[in-house]
């Protein structure tokens, strides 16, 4: 038999690589603008005709290509961005693949024109699928000038793929605004059909986003700034007022590259608790500075996913970063549009976050055998950290004053041992520095967390039998989905074996839990799913998340003051003490030096 395998033809294989680089209009205007930002350009100008069905233009004052670059950038892999694909997140520039030109021109006819900064002349290229029509030199600006005409014109299949003009428009309108936001510098144009969509001068952020979306926005708009030892974050939110029915106006980057991250989106919305109505979604535009070793990149020159190797802790740095940002617009309803954020600003620069405070405070200096303890460790701990500084006065006030109001507190809480319960919610103490305040459930749940995470991880914990077995129904993707973590629900304390048809009888649950097995059960996986669809945790920390929400003990409980002790011992001998798993505060310091600023002039 012959040999039968062949290379395929350049043209060819540039056109099934377009299939991954170039979906829709959006994914070429995305890539040319990138092209250009990484170019150095200053000014960038999009024409749209017919959605980007038969007209892509991007128009830069960059810096220009040779004659032979010009010819070069079209093959496939051709970069002067020399890289690794692991570089991605490090680097500035916005493309890494060299596969962009060569897939756009495989499926489009394409004019470039470009010219270097001292040259007299440019050069044109006319393309047609891959194929070089024309090139010759030409007088042009200085820069570059690329012309998509009727983008896959030649895979009838694909064009007719494309949605209708509005929705193809609507894609565009994205892209472009998310590149618009991340680099305010440059200048941006869109004309679409010959009519001027934006037109957005060089700027600050506040002012681009005010550009972007509407003056209205100039007065609800709230910086956000929070450094740490493992991010950096800027950036503004929108005013609870300002969300809208429709989720769209969101947008979080890191390292300057547009990202989706549902954990992510959920810690900030989640800052903003009791403040939304239902269904609303508020406005934001964070940017996060990350070491890249922190980010699992998704090579794929589309995605836009992207995962951190510690979540919770970005989730945790970001979701206070936003809540601070809440607080303190509450006491300055506009913000000043002189005093921008700085979005470069210098890294490191700030003594103490509390980030840093959680990794080397706790985790380190607590002597987590040492129970007993505890209070000294932290007493001697607290007073250096920055960790609540930068709360605000107002909120303080707030629950400070109602904490020492002595008939409330005859009221509503107990003393006995300078620990006593507020308003059946809090654990109030005295430490040397201030006054503690725990929120019992936030605090009991990041105590099982650890618990039942270890449990998951490594010695299973114990269960406590039934006396009357229950069988439990569920409908058959929960069943499937039981039966899939078996092993991890078995290690968290549960007994079930399979029972008939999607039916489990459940024999026995985790120790030290009361209530009812069954209702327990149901609301683990009840949990477990609603934290699948909102945090998008790895399965055992779901779990362990999941219930420890069903099994801690609530606000409205009554503790003793041994109850309340043990509680706050338990949860400064955690590893995280700081945040509940779904990165709630789980305790606060009104400082004794605020105190004092409130009786001093
Ligand atoms: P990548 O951006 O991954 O390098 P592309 O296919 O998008 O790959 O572009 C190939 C090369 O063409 C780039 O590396 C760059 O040298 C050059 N190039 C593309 N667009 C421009 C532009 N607007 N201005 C200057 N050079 C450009
Ligand atoms: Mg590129």
């Amino acid at each position: 038999m012959p040999d039968i395998i062949q290379l395929l033809p350049d043209a060819i294989a540039n056109q099934i690589a377009a299939g991954e680089v170039v979906q829709r209009p959006a994914s070429a205007v995305k890539e040319l603008i990138e092209n250009a930002i990484d170019a150095g350009a200053m000014a960038i100008k999009l024409i749209i005709k017919e959605s980007g069905k038969s007209l892509i233009q991007v128009i830069d004052n960059g810096q220009g290509m040779s004659e032979t670059d010009a010819r070069m950038s079209l093959e496939r892999h051709a970069t002067s961005k020399i890289r690794t694909a692991d570089d991605l997140f490090r680097l500035r520039t916005m493309g890494f693949r060299g596969e962009a030109l060569a897939s756009i021109a495989a499926v489009s006819q394409m004019e470039m024109k470009t010219r270097l900064p001292n040259e007299d002349l440019g050069t044109v290229l006319l393309v047609e699928a891959s194929e070089v029509k024309k090139q010759e030199p030409v007088a042009c600006e200085k820069g570059t000038s690329i012309s998509v005409k009727n983008l896959f014109y030649n895979i009838p299949a694909r064009r007719n793929f494309l949605k209708s003009n509005g929705v193809e428009m609507s894609h565009i309108t994205e892209e472009f605004q998310r590149l618009a936001l991340a680099h305010p510098g440059i200048a941006f144009t869109l004309i679409q059909s010959d009519e001027l969509l934006y037109d957005l001068p060089s700027t600050k952020l506040s002012q681009r986003i005010v550009n972007l979306f509407g003056k209205n926005y100039q007065s609800q708009l709230a910086p956000v700034q929070e450094e740490t030892s493992l991010l950096k974050i800027t950036g503004y939110i929108g005013r609870p007022e300002l969300a809208k029915k429709k989720r769209g106006e969101q947008f979080i980057f890191v390292n300057s590259r547009f990202i989706r991250n549902n954990y992510l989106g959920y810690a900030i919305t989640s800052a903003y608790e009791g403040l939304l109505q239902e269904g609303s979604f508020p406005f934001y535009a964070l940017f996060i500075d990350i070491d890249p070793k922190h980010v699992d990149v998704n090579v794929h020159p589309t995605k836009t996913e992207i995962k951190f190797d510690d979540e919770r802790a970005v989730y945790a740095v970001v979701w206070s970063a936003v809540k601070q940002a809440l607080g303190a617009h509450n006491l300055s309803p506009a913000i000043d549009f002189a005093a921008d954020v700085n979005l470069i600003g210098k890294l490191n620069s700030q003594p103490l976050s509390r980030e840093q405070y959680y990794d080397e405070q706790f985790s380190n200096s607590l002597q987590r055998s040492n129970l007993q303890n505890w209070e000294k460790l932290f007493e001697r701990e607290v007073p250096n950290s920055r960790l609540f500084e930068k709360q605000s006065p107002e909120k303080t006030t707030l629950r400070f004053e109602s904490a020492i109001n002595k008939r409330e507190v005859q009221e509503t809480g107990k003393t006995e041992n300078g620990i006593f319960q507020f308003q059946l919610k809090y654990i109030v103490r005295a430490t040397r520095h201030g006054i503690m305040f725990i929120d019992q459930q936030a605090a009991h749940e990041c105590i099982l967390f650890e618990k039942y995470l270890s449990q998951l991880k490594g010695v299973p914990g114990n269960s406590q039998q039934s006396l009357f077995p229950q069988t439990l129904t569920l409908n058959a993707p929960d069943f499937a989905l039981t039966m899939e973590m078996e092993r991890e629900i078995v290690a968290l304390g549960f007994r079930f074996e399979v029972f008939g048809k999607n039916t489990l009888l459940i024999s026995g649950m985790p120790a030290e839990i009361s209530g009812n097995e069954k209702e327990l059960f149901e609301g683990l996986i009840e949990q477990f799913k609603k934290n699948q669809s909102e945090l998008h945790l790895p399965i055992r920390e779901n779990l362990a998340q999941a219930l420890a929400k069903r099994a801690s003990l609530k606000a409205g409980q009554e503790l003793s003051s041994d109850e309340m002790e043990a509680l706050a011992a338990r949860l400064f001998s955690c590893p995280n003490p700081n945040f509940s798993p779904d990165g709630r505060p789980t305790f606060f310091i009104f400082d004794s030096s605020k105190l004092e600023s409130y009786f001093t002039r």
